[in-house]
């Protein structure tokens, strides 16, 4: 199969994801995770009509973006999914549009400075654990709906957060845990969801977007309200 039939089954399962959260699919932005994959096959899944690709390592990115840029004429949005460290931040407003995994707020201050330097304002969202893995980064927030000292430290993190001139929370990022049954991720997203619409409501800001879903359970995040998802393998099939 071609990236473009994946793609055509990818955007199915879209489509029936909204129809039963009676959403629309124009509300779902689809990010094509193009991690490990060269500049070859991201410009295939171009031609295919994707826009939005997600990396989640500077130093790849640095070297493949700038390679498939000068190969198309298709705007692109890059989406850094990633962990990062802080020294690295100053690498990143020059090559990415969203930073979904802004996960400490000394990197919030660090992206902030270096979006300033380079004139331009960076799009973030605020990642968070909510589902307790330690293997996940994150803003810790698990059992925030029960434990007001988890809130009140979320609350500081994103008013610091909020202040700094370079970045714009455009909302909010998880990672599931990989499960056998997408089912068992639901309330994963649902957190997240909850979360975001308590902090919207508290802090007084519009955080339109969640960033939630990868190959194992889109449609569910889809159900819970995603409006990205960070979908590789569906698309590209296994990583190299
Ligand atoms: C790799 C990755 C994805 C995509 O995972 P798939 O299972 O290939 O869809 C999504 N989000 C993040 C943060 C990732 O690192």
């Amino acid at each position: 199969m071609t990236i473009a039939d994946h793609l055509q089954q990818v955007q199915e399962r879209i489509a029936d994801a909204c129809a039963r959260a009676r959403r629309n699919a124009s509300e779902i932005t689809l990010v094509a995770v193009s991690k490990t994959h060269p500049p070859e096959v991201i410009l295939e899944a171009v031609k295919a009509g994707l826009q939005h690709f997600g990396e989640n390592r500077v130093e790849e990115a640095s070297i493949k973006i700038p390679q498939v840029m000068s190969q198309t004429d298709t705007t692109l949005r890059w989406h850094m999914i990633g962990h990062i460290q802080s020294r690295k931040a100053k690498l990143i407003p020059p090559l990415f549009d969203v930073v979904h995994s802004v996960d400490d707020v000394k990197l919030a201050e660090r992206l902030s400075a270096s979006a300033v330097e380079t004139g331009k304002t960076l799009d973030v969202l605020l990642q968070f654990n909510v589902s307790g893995e330690e293997t996940k980064s994150g803003f810790h927030a698990v059992n925030w709906e029960k434990d007001a000292a988890i809130r009140e430290q979320v609350w500081r993190n994103c008013q610091q957060i909020l202040q700094l001139p370079g970045l714009k929370v455009r909302g909010l990022m998880t990672m599931a845990p990989i499960v056998e049954d997408m089912e068992q991720a639901r309330h994963v997203s649902a957190s997240l969801a909850a979360l975001r619409s308590a902090l919207s409501e508290s802090l007084k800001i519009a955080l339109p977007d969640l960033s939630m879903g990868m190959t194992d359970d889109y449609p569910v995040a889809i159900e819970e309200g995603a409006t990205l998802i960070r979908v590789g393998r569906a698309i590209f099939g296994e990583r190299l």
